[in-house]
């Protein structure tokens, strides 16, 4: 018998996003499977109410929260103190959480605090014989792992974009208020404001349905002998001006920025998807101009459906990485494509 604290901070609207409700799906998950179990609820932030309500309807057995103008920004030393505080009035002994930037960087502390354990990019939760698990993928994604603990409590951060949000009837929720004392030492740091590219600029986009990798391909003499760094700009951006996709890379095309050569200048490491890069998740990718080697590709392992534009048909896609390869010039493909999404627009 457990006792499943659900933990989310809310937006600036009050509400709670995404990843939070993944993480709600996990943790009623959880308490339903486990018998005699219960759910609780807990929220931090300036005013939770809106939050709640919206989930009120999710079978939690008490709602509590830590809220006030000092929880509303991402703070370690508030966040930790309201964490703590939720956990022990809920007395809980598991502790779901989604792993934003917010709660990667204070569970740990708080885990450590209540002298619990933790488990950070966690994929999904699982119960067998009556036991509660959860699912992690290890050595670059290449090997998943079933992880049980006896050790309560238990903090499990997980993944956005490994689960089905949670969705349910918008209520009245009756909130626990939980006090959280603070120290003047505390509330030294300040939160000044948030630079974020905006979102047009913003070229890695994780809830998108379609991944865009470019390789260093866009950038190599093409069959007029020159280079086209320029047009490739043009027509990798109106491609994700158009199609609201996520821009991925090969290592090649990104270390190529890095040295100071002509290259795509938006795309940076972050874009590097691999080995050595991320292994994001969307349900379709299409790969151009890159050749597609097994360090480059293992980062593809989430994309549901693979298509592959490349000018040699032995490239590494053709190994049986791709479900289609389109043997085609990268640059007609796209002028084509790009045609007709402004047409059809
Ligand atoms: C330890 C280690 C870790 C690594 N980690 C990563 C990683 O995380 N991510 C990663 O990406 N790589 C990684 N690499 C590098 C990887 O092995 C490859 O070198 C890299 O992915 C190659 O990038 P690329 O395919 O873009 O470039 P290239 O190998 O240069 O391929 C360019 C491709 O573009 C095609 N092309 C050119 N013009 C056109 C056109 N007009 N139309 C269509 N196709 C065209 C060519 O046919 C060619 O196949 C790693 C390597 C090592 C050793």
């Amino acid at each position: 018998m457990e006792t499943i604290l659900f933990l989310a901070q809310t937006e600036a609207n009050g509400s709670l996003g995404k990843a939070a409700l993944e993480a709600l799906s996990a943790a009623k998950a959880l308490a339903s499977d486990l018998a005699g179990s219960i759910l609780i609820a807990g929220l931090v932030g300036g005013d939770v109410q809106v939050g709640a309500d919206q989930i009120s309807s999710c079978g939690a057995a008490r709602f509590v929260a830590v809220a006030g103008p000092d929880f509303v920004p991402s703070r370690y030393s508030t966040d930790l103190v309201a964490a703590a505080a939720l956990c022990t009035a809920a007395s809980a002994t598991i502790i779901v959480a989604p792993a934003t930037s917010r709660w990667n960087r204070v569970l740990a502390g708080v885990s450590q605090r209540l002298d619990g354990r933790i488990d950070a990019h966690v994929t999904g939760t699982t119960v067998a014989n009556g036991q509660p698990g959860i699912t992690r993928w290890y050595y670059r994604q290449r090997m998943e792992a079933v992880v049980q603990r006896t050790r309560r409590p238990w903090f499990i951060l997980l993944d956005p974009g490994c689960g089905e949000p949670w969705s349910g009837a918008v209520g009245t929720a009756s909130v626990e208020l939980v006090s959280a004392a603070l120290t003047d030492a505390q509330r030294r740091t300040t939160v000044a404001g948030i630079q974020a590219p905006p979102a047009d600029q913003q070229t890695i986009r994780p809830d998108a349905k379609l991944l865009f990798v470019a390789g260093a391909g866009w950038t190599k003499a093409q069959p007029d002998g020159k280079a086209h760094p320029e047009e490739a700009e043009t027509l990798i951006l109106g491609f994700l001006a158009a199609t609201k996709a996520s821009l991925g890379s090969s290592k090649s095309l990104v270390d190529l920025s890095g040295e100071g050569h002509a290259v795509l200048k938006f795309m940076t490491h972050l874009n590097q998807v691999g080995q050595t890069g991320s292994t994001p998740r969307h349900p379709k990718g299409l790969s151009t101009c890159c050749h597609g080697e097994e360090p480059h590709t293992v980062g593809w392992r989430f994309i549901t459906e693979r298509r592959a534009i490349n000018l040699n048909p032995n490239c590494s896609w053709a190994q049986g990485k791709a479900d289609v390869l389109y043997v085609a010039d990268a640059f007609e493909v796209m002028r084509k494509i790009n045609a007709l999404l402004t047409a059809r627009a």
